[in-house]
């Protein structure tokens, strides 16, 4: 039998505040452990939850970089359950009325829709001791405030999935949310999985894998659980609502815990804290605050500026790189050089030595200058990247760099028609076969010819000229 997959998301995300969600611990990465706790995060009683204002106006930022509503109402609910890494034995969440409500990205023409998003806390971390046979338990993560993006079960394909969740991390950090590093752990993704037989469209019941930390782990992990669950249907069985943990190891999936033995949550409004009100005006503020997202660059890019899809979805798969691109095609209105002096050139020598491009020994201005020279064939294009490299190691000015190297072109017709006078004598073989036919030969005499006159060598001079003579 043949099955579709159905599949629904839902993805953890770090906020990066300052501080942790209800106290004044620093929210940061590594360090010893249970070097970042106080009695309110460590859910010492009778201690109480302050809430972090920046935690909620990222996360209503991340609703607005999903194209989600920001909710004028929301407010905190307790949810009950005991685990090690949950000191309080129960989580601070928001379950009736989370901050931002509904949002989708589109994926290959799909509209992928999200559910809500929510704030949360996150949790600590056990860490086992396989040798000493003990568990020890890391409170620094407790206490950081996380937002969870619940999609609905749209989803059909891995691609889809992969692709989502990849135009997801990206969202996140374009809008200052989440720097969204899966392999740190800052953004995570539960993956609900169930599949019908084709052409039904009633969903089938459906397993829940926990914590995936990458693009490839979610592939492998779908791509496990389709065949595994298509087994069991195709013999006949059913399918058992569970919870399931993909280990990267053997590829596959086990059982963590099964629906039966679900926790009741037993939900509540946490007394402790007022629930949060923001006012259209203010929604509007945080509104502003959200850059405009990479879908929305691309379809400038290609639309506006004439790039290729490729060479769109490369300068916007960095916030950094695609403000300076931004800024100095801008300036010069040389769309598709700029994007060629950075994808091809400046990439590769970011790619030879990795630099922030904030801290690049050059700025937009200087790029700008260098695709005009470009743009109106002051330059050629081998000139052009020479002196993107040499603002790379030294910095200085493109016209100072050209004219330091003599690499402005020159307009010269007198030199150009002996340089090509010169070489047509020195290849009178050449030239009768070009004229006998081989029309292949125009592009060896005209290279002569430009190594002749060397960096100010003007193809489009030398060119007319070469026509003429030939
Ligand atoms: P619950 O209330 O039991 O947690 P939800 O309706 O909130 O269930 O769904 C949780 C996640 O499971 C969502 O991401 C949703 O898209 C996904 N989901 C729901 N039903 C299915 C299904 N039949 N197959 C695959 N995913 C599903
Ligand atoms: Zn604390
Ligand atoms: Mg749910």
């Amino acid at each position: 039998m043949r099955y579709i997959p159905v599949i629904g998301l839902e993805i953890h995300a770090e906020l990066q505040t300052a501080s942790k969600v209800f106290c004044g611990c620093a929210n940061e990465f590594g360090g010893a452990p249970n070097d970042r706790v106080c009695p309110r995060c460590s859910g010492l009683p009778g201690t109480l939850p302050v809430l972090n204002k920046n935690a909620v106006i990222l996360a209503a930022r991340a609703g607005i970089a999903v194209d989600g509503t920001v909710n004028n109402y929301s407010s905190f609910d307790r949810k009950n359950y005991f685990y090690p890494d949950l000191p309080k034995a129960y989580q601070i969440t928001q379950f009736e009325h989370p901050i931002s409500s509904g949002g989708f990205i589109e994926i290959g023409g799909r509209k992928l829709r999200i559910h809500h998003l929510h704030i949360e806390e996150d949790a600590g971390k056990l860490v086992h001791d396989d040798y000493e046979c003990i568990s020890m338990a890391d409170y620094n993560r407790c206490g950081v405030p996380l937002i969870e993006i619940v999609t609905e079960p749209d989803f059909r394909t891995i691609e889809e999935v992969q692709q989502f969740v990849e135009q997801m991390a990206l969202r996140l950090k374009y809008a200052g949310v989440c720097d969204a590093r899966m392999e740190q752990g800052s953004m995570r993704v539960d993956v609900n999985i169930s599949i019908m037989p084709e052409g039904s469209d009633v969903f089938g019941t459906r397993a829940e894998i926990k914590n995936l930390n990458s693009i490839k782990a979610i592939g492998r992990a779908i791509e496990y659980e389709i065949k595994r669950q298509s087994e069991i249907l195709d013999a006949g069985g059913q399918v058992v609502q569970e919870t399931r943990r993909f280990n990267d190891n053997h590829g596959d999936t086990k059982a963590l815990r099964s629906k039966e033995e679900a926790h009741d949550y037993r939900y509540f409004p946490e007394p402790d804290i007022p629930p949060v009100f923001l006012s259209d005006e203010e929604i509007e503020e945080i509104r502003a605050q959200v850059p405009e997202m990479p879908n929305k660059r691309v379809e400038r890019y290609i639309g506006e500026y004439g790039l290729t899809a490729e060479e769109a979805a490369l300068i916007v798969s960095d916030r950094e790189f695609s403000d300076f691109y931004d800024k100095s095609a801008a300036a010069s209105g040389c769309y598709k050089k700029t994007a060629s002096l950075m994808l091809v050139g400046l990439n590769k020598l970011l790619n030879e030595n990795p630099t922030p491009v904030s801290e690049l020994k050059f700025g937009t201005r200087e790029l700008s200058e260098l695709a005009l020279l470009w743009e109106e064939n002051k330059i050629n294009s081998n000139s052009a990247m020479e002196i993107l490299e040499i603002m790379y190691a030294h910095g200085g000015t493109p016209a100072e760099i050209a004219g330091k190297h003599g690499m402005i072109m020159s307009a010269d017709s007198d030199a150009a028609e002996k340089a090509v006078d010169k070489v047509l004598a020195e290849n009178a073989k050449a030239a009768q076969d070009y004229k006998a036919g081989n029309k292949k030969l125009f592009g060896f005499l005209m290279g002569r010819a430009i190594g002749e006159l060397g960096k100010s060598a003007n193809p489009a001079v030398i060119k007319e000229i070469l026509n003429k003579k030939l």
